[in-house]
């Protein structure tokens, strides 16, 4: 684990050259404090894109690319109920599963990587997800966010998938400022104590889509108003 007391940092290198390091806003002990929050109020988080197996839950995240987990359910309700296994998605053909999900956004291409997505399972994974990285990101449409995401729920691997909530909340409360979502998620496994690392993406990206949300963060709600050092953090009894 880092030591994560300062803001930014100005390593110099043997030749002098100086570059600019940026570190979590905290202490580790008040990273601690916030997770331990977390836990306390939500033990058990659970994402909320519905699925019956590994199969559908790598379906859903694929589908949920720039697209809400509420219009993913609406639309995953049915095709889940008639293809639930990698065999009755490609018994159901592309052409109808794109009829399916029509109502969410990139659906052809989705449909697209869906179908294959099930072919590849099928021919060379014994119709099984895999639990590798490397594995999953050979599939279709799956990339490094939606791999963290099937590792960490299906499989119970202590990953982060840094979403948009995500990746807001680290930079803007400093937990671990970065400019891509690489550099957070790299950056969070560095600094979260390894007990909450499970449930960690999970109580950062429902504090973001609920609490610290983009435009107007419901400071006067969060549970870790009084760590927070935030330039954002609006005072309580002022909003
Ligand atoms: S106090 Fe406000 S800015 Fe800080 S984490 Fe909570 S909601 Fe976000």
């Amino acid at each position: 684990m880092v030591d994560a007391t300062k803001t930014k940092k100005v390593v110099s290198s043997s030749n002098t050259r100086k570059k600019t390091v940026s570190r979590s806003r905290y202490s580790k002990a008040e990273i601690y404090e916030i997770f331990a929050a977390f836990e306390k109020d939500n033990p058990e988080p659970e994402g909320e894109l519905n699925h019956s197996n590994e199969f559908t839950l790598l379906v859903a995240v694929v589908l949920s690319a720039q697209a809400t987990d509420a219009g993913v359910n609406k639309a995953t309700k049915h095709l889940f109920q008639i293809a639930d296994t990698p065999e009755k998605m490609v018994a159901l053909g592309e052409d109808k599963i794109r009829e399916e999900i029509r109502t969410i956004g990139l659906y052809k291409n989705k449909a697209k990587n869906t179908f294959l997505l099930s072919k590849i399972l099928i021919e060379q994974h014994g119709g099984q997800v895999p639990q590798t990285r490397e594995e999953l990101e050979a599939l279709p449409g799956v990339g490094r966010k939606t791999a963290n995401v099937v590792l960490n729920i299906a499989f119970g691997q202590p990953t982060i998938a840094v979403d948009t909530h995500l990746f807001r909340i680290a930079n803007r409360v400093g937990l671990a400022p970065g400019k891509t979502p690489l550099d957070v998620e790299l950056k969070l496994e560095k600094v979260i104590p390894p007990e909450f690392m499970q449930h960690a993406h999970h109580w950062l990206i429902l504090h973001g889509r609920y609490i610290c949300k983009a435009r107007k963060p419901a400071c006067d709600r969060c549970i870790i108003y009084d760590l927070c050092k935030s330039k954002e953090k609006i005072l309580k009894g002022t909003d």
